[in-house]
């Protein structure tokens, strides 16, 4: 590609609403446009930088022996229907009308579409296992759209499915992508984490979240210093937290409490450790056509998890219950405890089951019960509630957790049979019995990657890209094209590259040389070659993007010194 030519328009000023690197880069660098809130146009830069993430994520799916397909991005609402998913995705999913009147929706996933495609055309154990992927578009109507393609509502992700006659292949299958995921983000360069996950809208159990480490991250990730332990916030589990503070011995009693009744004020007035407390959350629980309030107990030093507090009460969303609500369950705000509470829905942490000593709310106002003991609750009322921390330790090696910012990547799930049952998508096994499959379902965000890797790796002056992932490798600078014997010299070269199929782009424009620079620098490639002053005394200097170090190499030693850059 010549310079002269390329649809390129860089920008020295980004956006108000751009405030991370990756997203103020992509719009200045001019490999991508914005139309609308969370909707992007690739450009010719941009393009080829997905196409290349593309390639690499195609390569190791192939090599995994899936097979590449292309579903439609426009499902018919009966689809999510059959599924389940129609009433309960909430907003994200965008749903419309056709001129007929029937209903459909832009596929934010496509488990439904697979498990339509698959169904009646696989029968039996003998085609199984068998995996479909797609690179395509997906559509989800984000609450937030931000950060340019970190979080679009139009993106592109690469989507796969697996069909399996048992648990144990799919097992299988899903140890095999956390291996070819592995491989793809290694390739891409990236520092990420293997960890685990909440399993969200999409279902089932097993889960794993790919996360690149970068400090402008969304996801909090919790990762032991000892061993390779890593958990999304959402899933953390720790060891069962422990103090070496003395207990508040007593025998059970109510005991007046005139205070404003926050855990601090509480351990304040008995003069004890927080962890001796027990916190009650108040909620509402939002179901599919009703809602309801729901509390959960966690230790006083604790916070609650609001993602396992949801999965726990198998609520669609968890939202604040306002004082006349809390009022109507009965409920006394600040003095609400797990002991004599009746006619409402309500879950303890784990982590307090069998516990004494405690002190907790007598849900009447101004007073609290002493010498709790946490014995006879039935199982069910127990649920992992509490929010991990820093500090917190390993749930596998007793090491110390740290908090650090990740992005999501990827993230791979056995689904199981929910999809299958609920779809009526079955084989015939080998005794002949009809069984719903076993399915597995990997996504990755391909367009997030771009911003991801301007995430990981950029300066003040614009982005660094690797070979794996570069628009072009090496941008051939003629400083001045007035100068015809350096030229043609760099346009020989490059067209020499060019029939060698080589990525390289040639900066033929007539514009000042620290104007090409400033472009090599904003766009990122990985190599410039100046053919500059220096010419006339046959040598070319090389200038590495990443390490800034430039070299001046002698024309004859050129090809041996560009087959390493390449
Ligand atoms: P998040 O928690 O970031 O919203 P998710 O759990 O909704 O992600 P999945 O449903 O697992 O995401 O989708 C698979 C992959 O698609 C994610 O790992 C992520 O890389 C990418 N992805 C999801 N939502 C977006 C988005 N709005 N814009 C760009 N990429 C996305
Ligand atoms: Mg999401």
């Amino acid at each position: 590609m010549r310079f002269s030519k390329l649809f390129a328009p860089t920008a020295k000023e980004a956006p108000k609403d751009a405030v991370l690197p990756s997203h103020i880069f992509l719009i200045r660098g001019g490999f991508i446009s914005q139309t609308g809130s969370g909707l992007y146009n690739f450009l010719p830069l941009g393009k080829r930088v997905l196409d290349k993430i593309r390639n690499i994520v195609k390569e190791e799916m192939d090599n995994a022996g899936a097979q590449e397909i292309s579903m439609g991005v426009v499902n018919p609402a009966e689809l999510w229907q059959q599924s389940g998913r129609y009433e309960v995705y909430g907003k994200e999913l965008l749903r419309f009308r056709d001129r007929k009147d029937n209903e459909f929706v832009l596929g934010p996933t496509h488990e439904e579409v697979v498990t339509d495609i698959v169904r009646n055309r696989v029968n039996s154990y003998k085609q199984l296992p068998l995996h479909l992927y797609q690179i395509n578009t997906k559509f989800r109507d984000e609450a937030r759209p931000r950060f340019g393609l970190l979080r679009g509502r139009e993106f592109i992700m690469k989507d796969g499915y697996s069909f399996h006659a048992s648990m144990e292949d799919l097992k299988r299958e899903f140890d095999l992508m956390e291996k070819t995921y592995t491989q793809i983000f290694t390739r891409l360069g990236l520092d990420f984490r293997a960890v685990a996950a909440d399993s969200g809208a999409i279902g089932g159990s097993g889960s794993k979240e790919f996360m690149v480490l970068a400090k402008n991250g969304e996801d909090d990730i919790l990762v032991c210093d000892k061993c390779e332990y890593a958990a999304n916030i959402e899933a953390a589990k720790r060891e069962k937290k422990r103090t070496d503070t003395t207990p508040p011995k007593a025998d059970f009693s109510k005991f007046h409490t005139p205070i404003n009744a926050s855990i601090e004020q509480l351990s304040e007035f008995f003069k004890v450790d927080a962890f001796y407390t027990i916190k009650a959350v108040i909620k509402k629980a939002v179901y599919k056509d009703r809602s309801e309030i729901v509390v959960f107990f966690v230790r006083g030093c604790d916070n609650l998890q609001e993602v396992k507090a949801k999965n726990t009460a198998k609520a669609l969303e968890l939202i604040e219950a306002n004082e006349e609500e809390i009022k109507n369950a009965g409920l006394t705000a600040g003095f609400c405890g797990p002991i004599g509470l009746c006619d409402i829905k309500f879950f303890i942490d784990n982590e307090l089951k069998e516990e004494k000593n405690l002190i907790c709310g007598a849900n009447e106002r101004d007073y609290h019960y002493v010498g709790v003991s946490m014995f006879n609750f039935k199982d069910e009322r127990y649920a992992d509630l509490a929010e991990v921390k820093e500090g917190d330790l390993c749930p596998c090696c007793e090491g110390k957790l740290s908090l650090t910012k990740g992005i999501e990547v990827g993230h791979i799930f056995q689904l199981g049979q929910k999809y299958s049952s609920a779809m009526n998508a079955a084989f015939l096994d080998q005794n002949g019995k009809s069984q719903p499959f076993f399915m597995g379902c990997y996504g990755i965000g391909v367009s997030r990657l771009a911003a991801v890797i301007i995430e990981a790796n950029h300066d003040e002056k614009g982005c660094i890209w690797n070979k794996q992932s570069a628009p072009y490798i090496l941008d051939i600078i003629i400083s001045n094209v007035k100068n015809e014997a350096g030229r043609e010299f760099a346009t020989k070269l490059y067209e020499d590259l060019i029939a060698q199929k080589k990525e390289v782009i040639l900066d033929d424009r007539n514009e000042r040389f620290g104007f090409k620079m400033n472009d090599f620098e904003l766009i990122g490639f990985p190599y410039a070659l100046i053919v500059g002053k220096e010419f006339d005394e046959g040598k070319v200097e090389l200038v590495s993007r990443a390490s800034g170090i430039k070299e001046f190499v002698d024309i004859d030693k050129l090809d041996e010194r560009l087959k390493e850059v390449f």
